[in-house]
């Protein structure tokens, strides 16, 4: 089969839940380690690789507005678990020999660079992988409009998203065995079934953007790089 990829520079996002492996709050190592080594054997075929990493595994604003906090002020903390998440991410990365950077979109220059696009386009140009941290850098946004924002501004041929399951079901395939899993789907699709990929601001950066986003498992080792060789099981969204 053809090692030659499909993307030349792509963003992928992972979850803050992805990196929890089977605990229920944190990092687990071993499934760290498991994501860099994907990301390594991308970086190894020549695409520019770039990531997004949400909080979830450590802090959720929602939850904390649920618990009395002010909403804002909860979202920074959120924020700040990106950063947690983007270090450790960043220290795998490293151990398996790729080079990284972290930029984050609240500043913090005693621990990694502050958000700046053209550096970052630069970083990418020279191999680095590029770890976008502090989301947007606002209360009220996710990771997931963060990763679609920075995706459209560096240029990305392609937003991944990596989940629990290897692409978009028509429901839950893990609660309903009659899941239909989707090849493809347009942004307008995904939003008026309401399929719970993406939040809603962040398909429609990547629509305005046509910027396809393609979702398939974070958990199957390689498959990141089956997924930019065209092969593999995932789900593409884009406009037809
Ligand atoms: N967050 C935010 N603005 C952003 C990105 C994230 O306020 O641009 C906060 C928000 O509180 C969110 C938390 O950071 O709950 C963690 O991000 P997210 O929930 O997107 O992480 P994931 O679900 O991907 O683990």
């Amino acid at each position: 089969m053809s090692e030659t990829p499909t993307h030349k520079r792509v963003l992928l996002k992972i979850s803050g839940e992805a990196l929890m492996g089977q605990r229920d709050y944190g990092l687990d190592n071993a499934t760290v380690r498991a994501i860099a080594e994907d990301v390594r054997d991308v970086v190894a075929l020549g695409v520019e690789v770039c990531l997004v990493i949400g909080g979830g595994n450590i802090f959720r604003g929602i939850a904390g507005a649920a618990s009395g906090m002010d909403r804002a002020q909860a979202d920074y903390m959120g924020m700040l678990a990106t950063v947690m998440n983007a270090l450790g991410v960043q220290s795998a990365l490293e151990k398996q020999g790729v080079a990284t950077r972290v930029q984050s979109a609240i500043s913090m220059s005693s621990i990694c660079e502050p958000y700046i696009r053209r550096r970052a386009m630069r970083h990418m140009e020279k191999g680095r992988v590029v770890i976008f941290a502090a989301g947007t850098g606002n209360p009220f946004f996710t990771t997931d409009t963060a990763a679609a924002l920075r995706a459209a501004e560096m240029g990305c041929d392609a937003l991944l998203k990596g989940t629990q399951v290897d692409g978009i079901y028509s429901a839950d395939p893990r609660k309903n065995a009659d899941a239909k899993r989707y090849q493809e789907l347009t942004y307008l699709e995904v939003l008026a079934r309401d399929l719970q990929v993406m939040d809603a601001a962040a398909i429609s950066v990547a629509r305005e953007n046509k910027l396809p986003i393609i979702v398939f498992s974070i958990h199957e080792p390689g498959a990141f790089k089956e997924v930019m060789l065209g092969h593999g099981r995932f789900t593409t969204v884009r406009d037809e």
